[in-house]
């Protein structure tokens, strides 16, 4: 809807320069800075979840609590070590599985829903392609997501969460058909990009409130480390750590 009103008043704006400025030898001046405008905005909404351009994402819960998600899994080495210390804990978290990792991790796969997690489609490739592709391929990459993790524990998801958080008009479509809710956050850990702990814990706790969706991976030694110290943070200032499910009122399966 947003992009529908962009381009609709950016082709006004343009037709205006036209009609005001046609003839005087200046229309490049307005077409040059409204094309400009356009394209900036566009591409700051298709990189920004948050801003819901393209697709409405759920980016914060309206209950009490935060919830812990982790992206990029299952990893064979790290998402069972990250599982132990989530049950130590006693916290439940929803895992947004690639795809082609959890079919080769199919054993994983289970283990984190008999854990009592949720699992959710993150996409089967995780290509960094993947925002270009049209709609048929893009479709086909997601339904294979949902269709590997149906056929390792019996239940489809309906939460997607797009790589990289980018989103385009394909995307709004391909979300619609298949019927997923995309997922954002409200807390980016960057646990991917810190190796210092202290910066990586502080960039995790720093604006952490109720409704808080915190977006981690399991596939960082770093985050395993921190965890403890983001769960202890949590209970110090009596924010319950809840599911994701339980934070936004939604189903996590079909
Ligand atoms: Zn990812």
């Amino acid at each position: 809807m947003k992009h529908i009103i962009i381009t609709t008043v950016s082709v006004l704006a343009l037709l205006a320069a036209w009609l005001l400025l046609r003839g005087t030898g200046h229309l490049w001046v307005p077409v040059v800075s409204i094309v400009a405008v356009y394209h900036l905005i566009v591409g700051y909404g298709s990189a920004q979840i948050k801003a819901n351009y393209f697709v409405q994402s759920i980016n914060k819960g309206e209950n009490e609590g935060v919830a812990f998600t982790f992206d990029d899994g299952p990893d064979e080495n790290l998402t069972r070590k990250f599982m132990d210390l989530l049950e130590a804990e006693q916290v439940k978290a929803t895992f947004f599985v690639i795809g082609r990792k959890a079919a080769e991790n199919t054993e994983l796969l289970i283990e984190i829903d008999r854990r009592g997690h949720y699992i959710a489609n993150h996409s089967y490739s995780h290509s960094n392609f993947i925002g270009f592709f049209p709609y048929a391929k893009l479709k086909a990459d997601i339904d294979h997501c949902s269709a590997t993790i149906e056929q390792a524990i019996g239940k489809r998801p309906l939460l997607f969460r797009p790589p990289f958080g980018v989103t385009n008009p394909i995307y709004a479509r391909v979300l619609k058909k298949i019927g997923l809710q995309s997922i954002g956050w409200t807390i980016r850990s960057f646990d991917t990009v810190l190796k210092d702990k202290a910066a990586l814990t502080q960039c995790a706790t720093r604006t952490i409130g109720n409704g808080s969706i915190l977006l981690f991976h399991d596939t960082q030694q770093i985050t395993l480390d921190i965890l403890p110290d983001v769960i202890r943070f949590c209970r110090d200032n009596n924010l319950k750590i809840v599911s994701l499910p339980e934070l936004i009122n939604k189903s996590p399966y079909d």
